[in-house]
């Protein structure tokens, strides 16, 4: 027995008897040094008769940068209590627990490579010479210990969706046409108002996914939930009202925003093709001035605005025209926007709301009738936003996470996987190891 050599191993129960230089390095010969070990783990009795030995080479952790393999000679025994049904047994200690071929803490530290040390599966095991389903089974148990299964309750809800992979095209000759093979989405919950992160992840995007997702809670957690944020797809919105009626609906503003620049896009690109008779290009004005047309006029210097502005009326009136109006109309909508968090009053919002819908009627342009209308069938969830200021801008920051934990993923192919993976990722963001917002 080498009292030093056990310590530096540190396997509790276990105790050297001797190191040799094996030819893939220390090979470590191990005995039992826990009395518990030969206690019958049916009914508890300390076994007396031994019935034989056996060899068992547990997998273990790097020691001092080798692997060492390990040997250990363990007693088999029998249980001499009558009327005890486990006539025999073999010792086990709580590192290599029965039929284990992995020490506890080598399993432990591939799974927590993977789940909060950002690794990938086919890195983890690598590093720890186990074997990609080895892993993989580590990081599910490693992120089933750390999660919680039911997340606390929440009061302000993030619903988003998000595509899982490139989707790849192959071409389908009874219908002559090109179709999508992988098309996976996912629907995440994020928790906005709480430090939980993304909650869950469901696969698909139609309303009973969401409606199932929501009814595996309790009726005190959906009760719990007053606000949801969405984007503005009525899929979310139908699936929210049935099964969180009490809560109250947010428009996501960047849905929002981005819905008015596709806007203001898509009249360019009409009116550069019904006058110039083809698409945009180098040389066009409205073409050069295309990005500077969906930022944000807030965020741009006065001289520059007024210059674009300048610019637009000295285009030909049937190109400049209608761009100045689309974009008049998106600024008018982000003004309306921008009185979230500043209490506005009745008359305030009223006031931009009227000049909005003045100039969409104003135009005659389609593309401003339809923004318009979208706007007012969104306008309660549109109105929340601005009441209470509540974004998806922490679920928008949870897609990044999972669009780079995918990007990363090799190994990550099984969604199931892929989500956990994620849950590990944001729930650590959100509990400040990286700055979220
Ligand atoms: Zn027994």
């Amino acid at each position: 027995m080498n009292e030093d050599t056990s310590r530096l191993l540190g396997l509790a129960g276990l105790a050297v008897t001797r190191v040799e230089d094996g030819p893939d390095g220390p090979v470590v010969y191990l005995v039992t040094a826990d009395d518990q070990a030969r206690r019958c783990p049916h009914c508890g009795t300390r076994a007396r008769r031994s019935k034989g030995w056996r060899v068992t080479r547990p997998r273990d952790l790097a020691v001092g940068g080798r692997h060492p393999r390990l040997v250990w000679r363990k007693h088999r025994w029998r249980c001499d209590e009558s009327g005890c049904p486990r006539k025999s047994f073999t010792e086990t200690v709580a590192q290599v627990p029965a039929r284990k071929r992995l020490t506890l803490r080598l399993r432990t530290s591939a799974g927590a490579a993977i789940a909060d040390g950002g690794r990938t599966i086919v890195q983890s095991a690598r590093d720890h010479h186990v074997s990609w389903p080895v892993a993989a089974a580590a990081f599910a148990t490693h992120a089933a210990a750390v999660l919680p299964a039911q997340p606390d309750p929440v009061q302000v809800l993030g619903i988003d969706e998000i595509r899982r992979g490139r989707p790849k095209w192959v071409w389908d000759e009874t219908t002559g046409t090109w179709q999508t093979t992988v098309d996976r989405w996912h629907v995440g919950f994020v928790d906005l108002s709480g430090g939980q992160g993304l909650l869950g992840q469901v696969e698909g995007r139609n309303a009973a996914v969401v409606c199932d997702w929501l009814a595996e809670r309790t009726q005190a957690w959906r009760d719990a939930v007053r606000f949801v944020a969405i984007d503005m797809c009525t899929i979310f919105k139908s699936a929210v009202r049935q099964a969180l009626p009490g809560a109250v609906l947010v428009a996501d503003h960047f849905h929002i925003v981005q819905l008015a620049n596709q806007t203001v896009t898509e009249i360019r690109r009409r009116v550069t093709v019904q006058v110039r008779g083809r698409r945009g290009r180098k040389g066009n004005r409205e073409w050069e001035l295309r990005n500077r047309l969906t930022r944000n006029a807030s965020r741009m210097h006065g001289d520059h605005v007024a210059d674009l502005e300048g610019e637009l009326k000295d285009l030909p009136p049937r190109i400049g025209t209608p761009i100045l109006a689309a974009w008049n109309a998106k600024e008018d909508l982000l003004d309306l926007l921008a009185l979230a968090r500043t209490h506005p009053n009745r008359e305030d919002i009223a006031d931009l709301l009227f000049r909005f819908y003045h100039r969409c009627a104003q135009s005659g342009l389609p593309e401003l009738e339809r923004l318009a209308t979208t706007v007012e069938t969104w306008w309660p969830e549109i109105l929340a936003f601005i009441h209470t200021g509540i974004t998806n801008a922490g679920s928008e920051g949870t897609n990044r996470v999972i669009k780079t934990v995918a990007r990363d993923a090799y190994g990550f192919r099984n969604p199931a996987n892929q989500r956990l993976r994620t849950r590990c990722a944001t729930t650590r963001r959100a509990r400040g190891h990286l700055s979220p917002r």
